[in-house]
């Protein structure tokens, strides 16, 4: 059993869900989550968006990162850059962006077609030079990682002296999550291994040498909209409601992210 890594306890994980191919425990300590199963084979997921997604995926990133337009240009790297959508989109805001992916594929497309440094491998394993980046942006990344501990640490290195790190992922302490239970879209199991608070993830990074400087959830269609489709079995039944999903599901989930239990959370923590 792999400890929680935030309070590095194996004592309080208390046994929440079982899979097919593990088990989903709670920290009682912190409610962090883990999943304990073996990790999957395949390297990486190469993504290649259709047209219409990349359309609607710029409105999505400009809705989660579009405040790093007013920053002065900094040197970023962007971790799990999977199709290189955001990467472009902070490259367009005037920033030096460089993609770092376990997929060889996905970064050799981005090399090519959206002309981006890349960086491949796995970011434990890689001897990035100390001051390196200004920002370090972990976009539904971190959860994949089964090794926080060390990512953190690597991640930390890796930056300059008052450099940030900007992690989102969907949030465990989502209102989703509780209304749909086992069924939440977040849970992603074998590929998520954590499964992450805002309290706890701010607790994590202190623990290693960060301060928080914004913490807050964000709406996504992927929140209550998609995950009560996944809820309802019956595929008629499903498919009649689909317009309540979306128009009241969509409503509610607006309400979750303004009191702070949306679908994603969002953080960025700077070096002490
Ligand atoms: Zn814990």
């Amino acid at each position: 059993m792999k400890p929680c890594p935030v309070c590095k306890t194996q004592k309080n994980l208390i046994k929440k869900d079982s899979y097919r191919q593990g088990n989903v425990y709670e920290c009682a300590t912190c409610y962090t989550g883990l999943f304990n199963g073996e990790l999957p084979t395949y390297a990486g997921a190469d993504i290649e968006e259709k047209n219409y997604m990349k359309f609607l995926k710029r409105f999505i990133l400009t809705y989660e990162f579009g405040y790093l337009k007013k920053r002065q240009p900094m040197r970023i790297l962007d971790i799990g850059s999977g199709s290189g959508e955001l990467a472009l989109q902070l490259s367009k805001f005037g920033h030096d962006v460089t993609c770092n992916d376990i997929d060889k594929k996905s970064l050799a497309r981005i090399s090519k077609r959206q002309k981006l440094k890349t960086l491949y491998g796995s970011i434990e394993k890689l001897s990035i030079p100390s001051s390196s980046f200004d920002a370090i942006i972990l976009r539904h990344t971190f959860e994949h990682m089964d090794n926080p501990n060390k990512v953190i640490q690597s991640i930390r290195r890796a930056l300059t002296k008052k450099g940030v790190v900007i992690i989102m992922l969907p949030n465990y302490d989502s209102l989703c999550r509780k209304i749909v239970g086992k069924c939440w879209s977040g849970f992603s199991i074998p590929s998520h291994r954590y499964f992450w608070t805002i309290p706890g993830l701010s607790a994590f990074l202190k623990n290693n040498g960060f301060r928080i400087v914004k913490k807050k959830t964000l709406f996504s269609h992927y929140g209550l909209p998609l995950n009560l489709t996944f809820f309802v079995k019956h595929p008629v039944i499903r498919v009649l409601l689909l317009p309540v999903f979306f128009l009241l599901g969509g409503m509610l989930e607006i309400v979750f992210t303004q009191i702070g239990k949306g679908q994603n959370l969002f953080i960025e923590a700077r070096k002490l």
